[in-house]
């Protein structure tokens, strides 16, 4: 049965909101199928505003792989901001997407990429202004199946209840293989209804259904066991890992915004996961192992995204860009074929003793010499020792110092606070650092026009990480340390004035560390949040700290018991069974060795320390290099 369009109930509602044009679609590279010829049909989800969802990989990745699927049908949605969500509930506008501005209840699927934990409540305002229950379990037939992915969705617990399904890791082939489940469901007449279909969907061991799990808590409120509550759902659900980078060069088409948006530039990542083992680094862990794009593709992929979108700007994205084993002749290559044209590149991360400033050069060849990020993210030694961030601080002073000889003026610093065994000296330790930076600066270029722009985060322990067993430190610590250190700098006569320091209070953290390795009961907190008006927590002019602890404390929920509390080795976590491929006592010998200060190398370079992914999950480290080189192209 076709689907009406909700254009024009939506148009008329255009002129009385902010950014009306992000709510339009119609951007370059978007597509629109036609309904009625297509049985399977999935709504793509970025939680977040257009301007930052738009520009997500992940969701653009999966866009284009299934609307190339035959019988297929992908559309985007993202959520509204709150003028235009009163608007729809006064006028009974339900959630849209983008591209036909079909409702998203009409869709099979709802697929929501979750890279923070912050739009949680961002799902719940979609789900109700679809016309969605909330609660999976008060689902109907006609509902699409909710299912989760994205880095988030490795801890899926406290949304547990809302969802239907989560899937970890890789999307690109179990999305086609769930959109091949459903087909064949479909096409036999949707047999068991709902529940079948989520059954097939479990048996196969690649998709979480939560419901198909009980948890039993001891008496102090700890996990007992998490157990399948049916015959034929596997125990544990592993990660999707894609082998072959070079096999889905996507996106291969970007989209192009209208919009104003955070990133406007055609990225390409140059390679998937991270062996470098910092152990705050829950992307590093749960991407593992390595697996490099090859510099033909890569080169073949940006003449192409390039030629498609018009974009003049170029991101070879990554976790640790600069440690492809080919990035120099990719710089080279790509800076040589667009020399004299308007496209620039940018390598948006990258590490001190990776970086060399050949590659820099070549990076700016083409475009402005803006500022050089570095992230050292512990302010002392032993703090970098604790998380595995081999920099010491001669590779910094020597590696900021060519950046600043060579011409670079700025240079920003990226560090965490509250870093499990932190002390108050540790995070005076960055204040020193910056403070040495100057300096060389001023001694290699003979000037006082250099400066360095301080920046903290405030740490976060993860699920699927050493730290997962960490007691999170509370904001009012982090608070004391980050006012002491600001002070430390201010007060400095000689470099106070060439320093720049950007921080947030501790308190998003609480929240954050509360979503990361919550359990189910954490779900009633997000939902009274969410119905006390909470929205976009995610940005500090929507999010409110008081908010979540009048939620939590109104729901029984003990804030401290899942932030600041370490958990002992043989605590059973909410996530124990979703299986990253790491092996649970390495990661604990791991956090074990943090404490101790011991460091790990990285085992593209060193032999396999085991911590268990490549052998539980049947892959291996690909890297270069290939030897191979990038030829220029004819600009016309
Ligand atoms: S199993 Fe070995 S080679 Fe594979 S990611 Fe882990 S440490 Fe590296």
């Amino acid at each position: 049965m076709s689907v009406e369009s909700l254009f024009p109930r939506l148009e008329a509602l255009l002129p009385r909101v902010q950014k009306p044009i992000q709510y339009v679609g119609g951007e370059l590279n978007s597509t629109v199928k036609d309904w009625d010829e297509t049985t399977v049909r999935w709504a793509l989800m970025y939680p977040d505003a257009y301007e930052v969802g738009l520009p997500n990989q992940g969701v653009q990745i999966l866009y284009e792989i299934l609307n190339e699927l035959p019988e297929t049908l992908a559309e985007r949605t993202y959520a509204v901001w709150p003028d235009l969500e009163a608007l729809m509930r006064s006028e009974g506008v339900p959630q849209f997407t983008v591209d036909a501005h079909r409702p998203v209840r009409a869709f099979d699927v709802l697929g929501l990429s979750f890279s923070t934990e912050l739009g949680y409540t961002n799902m719940l305002t979609a789900l109700d202004l679809a016309g969605i229950p909330l609660e999976a379990a008060d689902r109907g037939e006609d509902d699409p199946i909710v299912l989760a992915g994205g880095h988030a969705a490795f801890n899926p617990e406290p949304i547990a209840d809302f969802l239907d399904a989560a899937v970890l890791g890789d999307g690109e082939q179990i999305a086609i293989a769930i959109t091949e489940v459903i087909r064949e469901w479909k096409a036999e007449g949707s047999p068991g209804g709902r529940d079948g279909l989520l059954m097939r969907l479990a048996e196969s061991g690649g998709v979480y259904v939560p419901k198909f799990y009980d948890v039993d808590y001891h008496p102090d409120g700890r996990i007992q066991r998490v157990a399948p509550n049916r015959s034929g759902v596997p125990w544990r659900i592993h990660k999707h890992t894609v082998m072959d980078l070079d096999e889905w060069p996507y996106p291969k088409k970007p989209l192009v915004p209208l919009a104003e948006t955070v990133h406007e530039r055609f990225s390409v990542e140059i390679f998937r996961g991270c062996t470098r083992g910092c152990r705050f680094c829950q992307a590093g862990m749960i991407t593992r192992p390595v697996r490099e794009r090859s510099i033909t593709t890569i080169g073949d992929m940006v003449e192409a995204g390039v030629k498609a979108s018009g974009f003049n700007e170029v991101g070879l994205l990554s976790l640790s860009s600069a440690d492809h084993s080919e990035i120099g002749e990719v710089a080279k290559g790509l800076a040589d074929r667009y020399e004299g044209t308007n496209t620039s590149l940018s390598l948006p991360s990258t590490r001190v003793d990776a970086f060399n400033i050949d590659l820099a050069n070549e990076f700016s060849r083409n475009g402005r010499r803006s500022g050089l990020t570095f992230a050292p993210e512990g302010g002392s030694e032993r703090m970098r020792k604790v998380i595995n961030k081999m920099v010491t601080e001669e590779d910094l002073i020597r590696t900021v110092s060519t950046a600043y000889t060579q011409g670079w003026r700025q240079v920003k610093l990226y560090f965490m606070c509250g870093l499990p065994t932190e002390e108050d000296a540790d995070v005076q330790g960055i204040a020193d650092l910056a403070k040495k930076v100057i300096k060389a600066g001023r001694e290699a270029t003979g000037s006082r026009d250099v400066r360095c722009t301080v920046s903290i985060g405030g740490f976060v322990p993860k699920p699927h990480t050493p730290f997962q067993w960490a007691g999170q430190a509370d904001h009012e610590t982090v608070d004391r340390r980050l006012k002491a250190l600001k002070e430390a700098l201010r007060g400095d006569r000689d470099y106070g004035r060439a320093i720049g320091l950007r921080y947030h209070d501790g308190k998003p953290s609480i929240v954050e560390g509360l979503l990361s390795r919550g359990d189910r009961r954490v779900g009633e907190v997000i939902r009274a949040v969410w119905a006390d008006g909470g929205r976009f927590d995610g940005w500090s002019e929507h999010f409110s700290y008081q908010r979540w602890m009048d939620a939590a404390a109104k729901v029984g929920v003990d804030v401290d018991w899942y932030t600041t509390r370490e958990r002992e080795e043989n605590e059973v976590l909410p996530w124990d069974h979703l299986d990253a491929g790491l092996d649970r006592e390495w990661l604990w010998q791991d956090w074990q060795d943090a404490v101790n200060d011991v460091e790990v190398e990285d085992c593209r370079w060193t032999p396999c320390y085991d911590c268990g992914v490549c052998p539980t999950m049947g892959t291996e480290i690909q890297i270069g290099p290939t030897g191979k080189k990038l030829l220029p192209l004819t600009v016309v």
